[in-house]
Parts: C-alpha cells; sequence; structure tokens
C-alpha cells in the first residue's frame, strides 16, 4: 500500500521498479505507519463525516465586492452564464436544473462552448473505429476509490454516478490495473520485468559512480539500487500524515514551504545530490518537474494520487461528460466562443446589475457578427490560458487575479495512442511468453512510459484491433513530442520513432510491430487551441499568493472562476466537480438564498473548505521571511 502512495510521487505517471526489495525492507516501521495511517483515513472518511462536512465556507477571508448588492428578488430572476462544456461546466448545470428526476435547485443557466464538435473538454475519448475495445482516453483515464473521489463515484446518493444512475444513465466501470507482472522497466539500456529476478540488484540499470568510472560520474552508490519510493517515503511522511488527520489545516501547514521548489526542497531539508534528484525525475519520467514544481504541488498530488485501487469508465471517461450533457436537457450552446465579459448597470440606480457577455457563435467566425447575451452571474470554467483571450479590461478585476490568470502554471501532456492489428502485448507467443495485461512501462526513451489498457483485456484476440497509449508523458518530452504532433509529415516522422521505441522495450521485431499498425491518433494538450495546456502544475508560491484570488467572486459577486485549477485538488476531474459547487454556492450566498444552499447541501453533500481558499493563506508563508501580501 505504501509503496503505491509513494510510486504516486511520480505525478500521475507511476514508476514500478521493482528491484531494490532490501531497501523496502529498511522501510519497515514507515511503510506499517502509513499503512495504517491510510487505512484509518479510510475508515473514518468512508461515511463521508469528517472530510466532507468540513464546511467553512461562510468563514473564509473574502474580498470586499464579493457580496452582489443589487440582489435578485427571486430565484427566478437569477440567470447564470457558464462559460465552458466541460466536466465543471456540465457539473454546474447538473446544479442549477430542475427536473422530473432532481429536485435541484431550478435556477437559469446557458452553458456556451467553444468546441463546435464534443463537450467534455479535458475529458475527451477517441474512438478508432466501431469495435466495442477501440477507443483511448486522451484527457482523464482514471479514478483512485477514496473518499476524495466520493463525489464522482461511490454509493453516497450524491455522487456524480449515482445520479447519473437514477437519471438512467448507467456508467460501467472496470478495474484500473496500475501495475501488473511483467510490466517493463527499460532504462541505460537494461530491461527489467516485474516479477522476475534482477540481474544485479545492487545497481540495476548501472547509474552507480562505481560503475560509471568513480565519484561524481553516476549517482552515488548508496542511493543506486534505492526506488523512488524509498527515496521519498521518509521525506514526505509528516506531510501526508499531517493531510490525512487533518486536511485542511495539514494543507496550511504545508504552505509553509510553498517557496520552495520539489528541488530546493529535497537540496536543502534532506541533503539530496542533484544526480539523484535527477535520478528521481528519470525513474519517475517526470523530466525537469522538480524545479519547476513547488513542493506543495507534489505533495498534493502525491496526496491525491492514493488509493488500493483504481477504476477506468468502460468505454471511455467520455461516456461520464456524454450522460451529463444529455441528462441536463438544457442543450450545451456549442461552437460559441466567448470573446469579452463587460459589466451591466442597471439604468435607474447606475449599479451593477449583471454581466453581458459576447459570444461568437461558429457559424459567424471570421464576420463581425457577435451576440451580446445578459446573465446576473458568469461562472468561467475555462482553463487561465483561454481565459486570457477573453477580454475581461472591463471588469476592473483585482491584482492578483490578473496576475494569477496570466502566469499559473500549467504543465503540458501528450498522449501518443496507436490501434494496432491487435493486442499483441497480450500475446505470450508474440511476447516470449511475457505478456502484460494492463499496468504501464516507463523508460528513459523518448516514450517515457507506456500504458495498456485495463479494459477489454483478453478480448484482445487476433482479428479485432487492440489500442495502446504508446507514451503518455507529461515532463519536458511532452514538450519535445507535441512540437512533432499536428502535420501529417511531422507525425509520421514520430510515428516512426515510437514503434522504433515499443520495439526496442519490449524487445519485439520492429518489422513485425510496423506490419500490425493500422492507425493513431496522437494529443497535444500544449497545442490543443480550448485549454492550451493540460493541468495546473503550481510553481514556488503560487498557493499562497495567487490562487485564492481564484476562488473568490469578483465584480459585485458576480464573476465566478471555476474548473480544476480552482480547485486544491489539481489535475482530476473531481477538482472540476468541487470548484462547480464551489462557484454555485458562492452565487446563492452572494445572492442570499440561504434556503437554496441548504437544499444544496441536502441534495449534493459539502465540499472541504480548503476548495473555499482563504486570503489568510499567505500569512503561513512568514516564518520562512515571506513578505505579506494583504
Ligand atoms: C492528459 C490528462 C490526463 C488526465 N488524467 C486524469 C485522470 O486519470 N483522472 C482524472 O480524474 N482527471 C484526469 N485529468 C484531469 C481532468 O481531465 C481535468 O481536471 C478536468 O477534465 C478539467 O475539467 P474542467 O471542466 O475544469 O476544464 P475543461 O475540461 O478544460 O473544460 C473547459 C471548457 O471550456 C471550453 N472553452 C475554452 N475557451 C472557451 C471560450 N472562450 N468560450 C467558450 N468555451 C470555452 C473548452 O472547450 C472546454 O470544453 C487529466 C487531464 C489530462 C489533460
Amino acid at each position: 500500500m505504501y509503496k503505491k502512495i509513494l510510486l504516486i510521487f511520480a505525478l500521475f505517471i507511476l514508476v514500478n521498479i521493482n528491484f531494490a526489495s532490501s531497501e523496502f525492507k529498511k522501510n519497515e516501521t514507515e511503510s506499517a505507519n502509513l499503512k495504517s495511517l491510510y487505512a484509518s483515513y479510510l475508515m473514518k472518511n468512508n461515511n463521508n463525516t469528517k472530510y466532507n462536512n468540513n464546511d467553512n465556507s461562510n468563514n473564509t477571508n473574502i474580498y470586499n465586492d464579493s457580496v452582489t448588492k443589487n440582489k435578485s428578488k427571486n430565484k427566478n430572476e437569477l440567470t447564470v452564464g457558464i462559460i465552458g462544456g466541460g466536466i465543471a461546466g456540465l457539473y454546474a448545470g447538473m446544479l442549477f436544473i430542475k427536473s422530473m428526476i432532481f429536485d435541484d435547485l431550478g435556477i437559469d443557466y446557458t452553458i456556451l462552448e467553444a468546441n463546435k464538435e464534443r463537450v467534455g473538454g479535458r475529458v475527451y475519448t477517441h474512438k478508432f473505429d466501431d469495435h466495442k475495445y477501440s477507443y483511448t482516453d486522451l484527457g482523464a483515464m482514471r479514478i483512485p476509490l477514496t473518499p476524495l473521489m466520493d463525489r464522482i463515484v461511490s454509493n453516497q446518493n450524491y455522487s456524480l454516478f449515482s445520479k447519473l444512475a437514477k437519471g438512467g444513465y448507467q456508467i460501467p466501470t472496470v478495474p484500473f490495473l496500475i501495475s501488473v507482472n511483467n510490466e517493463i522497466s527499460y532504462y541505460n539500456g537494461i530491461r527489467v520485468l516485474k516479477g522476475s529476478p534482477v540481474l544485479n540488484p545492487s545497481d540495476p540499470f548501472n547509474y552507480s559512480d562505481s560503475n560509471n568510472g568513480g565519484p561524481g560520474k553516476g549517482i552515488p552508490d548508496e542511493y543506486a539500487n534505492r526506488t523512488v519510493d524509498s527515496l521519498i517515503l521518509p521525506v514526505f511522511y509528516q506531510f501526508i500524515n499531517n493531510l490525512t488527520v487533518d486536511f485542511y489545516n495539514g494543507f496550511k501547514q504545508m504552505l509553509k514551504y510553498d517557496s520552495y521548489s520539489a528541488r530546493d526542497y529535497l537540496k536543502t531539508f534532506h541533503n539530496y545530490p542533484n544526480s539523484v534528484i535527477e535520478y528521481i525525475e528519470n525513474l519517475s519520467t517526470i523530466s525537469g518537474r522538480l524545479d519547476q514544481t513547488s513542493i506543495t504541488e507534489l505533495l498534493m498530488s502525491v496526496f491525491d494520487f492514493s488509493g488500493e485501487k483504481f477504476v477506468c469508465v468502460e468505454g471511455g471517461t467520455g461516456l461520464i461528460v456524454k450522460s451529463m450533457s444529455q441528462i441536463i436537457k438544457k442543450k450545451v450552446e456549442m461552437g460559441s466562443f466567448v470573446t469579452k465579459i463587460s459589466k451591466s448597470f442597471d439604468k435607474k440606480n447606475n449599479e451593477i446589475d449583471g454581466l453581458n457577455v459576447e459570444v461568437v457563435r461558429d457559424s459567424n467566425f471570421g464576420g463581425s457578427d457577435t451576440e451580446i447575451l445578459k446573465f446576473k452571474h458568469v461562472i468561467s470554467t475555462t482553463t487561465l490560458p483561454a481565459l486570457q483571450r477573453i477580454d475581461t479590461s472591463d471588469l476592473k478585476l483585482p491584482l492578483k487575479l490578473k496576475v494569477a490568470i496570466r502566469s499559473l502554471k500549467y504543465t503540458g501532456a501528450i498522449k501518443l495512442a496507436i490501434n494496432f492489428k491487435y493486442r499483441w502485448w497480450e500475446d505470450s507467443e508474440f511476447m516470449s511468453g511475457k505478456p502484460i495485461r494492463g499496468g504501464s512501462s516507463n523508460t528513459d526513451l523518448l516514450l517515457r512510459q507506456v500504458v495498456y489498457p485495463s479494459y477489454g483485456i483478453n478480448n484482445g484476440t487476433k482479428g479485432v484491433s487492440g489500442v495502446l497509449l504508446a507514451s503518455y508523458s507529461g515532463g519536458l518530452e511532452s514538450i519535445r513530442i507535441s512540437s512533432m504532433i499536428g502535420k501529417k509529415d511531422k507525425e509520421r516522422k514520430l510515428l516512426n520513432i515510437v514503434l522504433r521505441d515499443l520495439a526496442e522495450i519490449h524487445n519485439v521485431d520492429l518489422k513485425k510491430l510496423k506490419n500490425l499498425y493500422k492507425d493513431h491518433f496522437f494529443q497535444s494538450w500544449d497545442n490543443d487551441e480550448f485549454s492550451s495546456g493540460a493541468f495546473a502544475l503550481f510553481s514556488t508560491s503560487q498557493y499562497t499568493e495567487l490562487f485564492p484570488s481564484t476562488g473568490q467572486s469578483h465584480v459585485d459577486g458576480r464573476f465566478h472562476l471555476s474548473g480544476e485549477l480552482t480547485s486544491v485538488h489539481h489535475a482530476w476531474m473531481i477538482g472540476g466537480l468541487n470548484s462547480a459547487y464551489r462557484s454555485v454556492d458562492l452565487i446563492l450566498k452572494n445572492e442570499g438564498f440561504e434556503d437554496l444552499r441548504i437544499k444544496l447541501r441536502n441534495n449534493w453533500g459539502t465540499i472541504e473548505q480548503a476548495e473555499y481558499p482563504s486570503l489568510d493563506w499567505y500569512k503561513y508563508d512568514s516564518d520562512i521571511n515571506h513578505y505579506k501580501l494583504y
């Protein structure tokens, strides 16, 4: 269990190095502690008591302009414009609707989605052909079964899947296999298979100083047989403990170190040599990330990724957003690109009475026709790069928020999917008796991580096509690979590299592999025009100094940011859901509809206190000599 918690260090990119069992034994005490700690966390939170009911939204230190002055007389007057039809926008729609099935808030809303072809944003399933399993998830692909994810998948009646099932949309899930036998670690030209003996356990990949010509040439010998787990476990233990015992206070404690990058933190507080930090990045397939990411963000990603079990949606995660868009009845307005948001004034008293949203409908693109829609409140769920393109100058947003929109950091990610004639990796004969069914392989080659489908395992008989995620990478490689995605001739070159590396990692014949190729789909989230980034990955001091402004209401309490970046749970669908809930709640609060806030809680549970970011957080930096901002 602890192995899983710490393997997640790889920021969603798991490492399965299983060679240094002696090192694991050294850490048995920590392991036992962490195990029981996490077990008690699960027990404590399974009934959704502590984790979710820590509702402090009323005590949040908020901006002065966040309480709406010119309130709606009743809820029928209230109209909300939701920018973006990703999972956050659709969820806000679900919270607002009143239908035969849900007795929800009954508030009028409109979802404006720039993409004219599909809803879902970063929840995106690509289908190659009609076969049941010929698909891949290019964005969200797995959900850990932890209390944190209760709002998505659990038997709680407020969970998204329960609500969808109630409305007639079943979301089938199957286990997502994180780690399986025979998956490969291929580093420095050496192939180690999970479950098979390791040739040189004291230095499995020949990285030690001794094997590279002396001190300073490799990594110090004493580190060469250590796993990422054993290097990180003692470092993170106390933080994970604090978050587990009391998330909100654990989170604030963690912010004390927010001004440290992960690299600085490991060097300053744990004396890790640079070569060891690079070794960690290498095995975790996150080249360059430890410089760019704050220790806070890294810890949160570890915390969020923990779990004994994971699931994925059979048929693809896209099924979730498709079902959501159908259940909300009111059609998402597709191909509606929002270009400007401005204030609207009541002519009688000259007070703000709403916001105007300028929309260019897809058919009008290139022309001068625009439509202006007026709403009492607006929720923007777009990524910040997408929001930066919208003209918000008339809103006179606070400086902190403007800086946040411009500079809060996202990481890129690529997914390279190949449709083969059949699932050769599951074929024992093709794989010389070592088939791989689910899980992932890691490498120092460009592909960094190969993810095998956990769905449809053993359905991969010859003659039925099979889709492999030949690379899922989020480190520096994603930028390097992105530059080869888009045009046909570039992708052909990239495809050759991908097939070459796949053959090398799996020790199979390249010619045979090429013969099995049918089709491919390469996705770069850096290049994606609707998101321009994969997910938030804050750098130093961004949580404390810039993040709080994204979770507050602005412009007479009428403008609300939502979406995964504005949640403390970055890079997860749950972040989108929690942030949408918060925006809906703040609208009700600012309008003074306390009865509806109670209804929201009764029907949909509560979100954790940390989802209402407080401007007080910056104070936690003071003892490490950080200047105060407010
Ligand atoms: C590679 C990758 C892997 C991931 N893996 C997982 C995982 O395994 N599990 C998990 O839970 N999560 C995962 N995530 C995270 C998850 O996908 C996101 O957190 C979540 O989907 C974000 O939803 P959102 O609604 O906040 O934003 P988005 O999905 O980005 O939605 C925003 C919407 O706004 C629209 N838009 C943009 N500009 C405009 C405009 N001007 N006018 C109108 N509309 C506009 C966009 O088209 C988009 O539809 C992953 C993400 C990526 C990229």
